[in-house]
């Protein structure tokens, strides 16, 4: 991979709260990501990648013990990376995502994906999150 980390930090510093989606999903990720999974963050922190920034993210079911299994989490980062790129983190794998909603951006950049992210999750009634 060769992240230009530099501007990817850049355009992370840039993206206020208005950019991110406001789903109660993705809402429910940014606020427990990063406690949650310490060293994910860093990893993404070490591209400039800021893990309460999420481009996209895909929630499974809720399950019986009020968990919701994210199975793709994604990121946009500047510079290139290959195809086959993938790093692991405990049980969460990363990859180069090829499936992901139009970034609408020109410059050279890729879209970073990792998985699974479990997270408990806050009935919306308890939150004020709005589905
Ligand atoms: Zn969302």
């Amino acid at each position: 991979m060769e992240a230009d980390i530099e501007k990817t930090r850049a355009y992370y510093s840039s993206r206020g709260p208005e950019s991110l989606c406001n789903c109660g999903y993705c809402q429910n990720y940014c606020a427990r990501v990063k406690t949650a999974y310490p060293e994910v963050a860093r990893y993404l922190d070490s591209l400039g990648v800021d893990i309460e920034k999420p481009f996209e993210t895909m929630p499974l079911e809720l399950d019986e013990n009020g968990y919701l299994e994210y199975c793709g989490c994604q990121y946009v980062a500047f510079g290139s990376c290959a195809e086959d790129f993938t790093h692991r983190i405990g049980d969460v794998t990363f990859g180069r995502s090829d499936c992901h909603p139009n970034t609408k951006m020109d410059e050279e950049h890729f879209v970073l994906d990792f998985y699974p992210i479990r997270l408990p999750f806050e009935e919306p009634e308890s939150e004020g999150i709005e589905l």
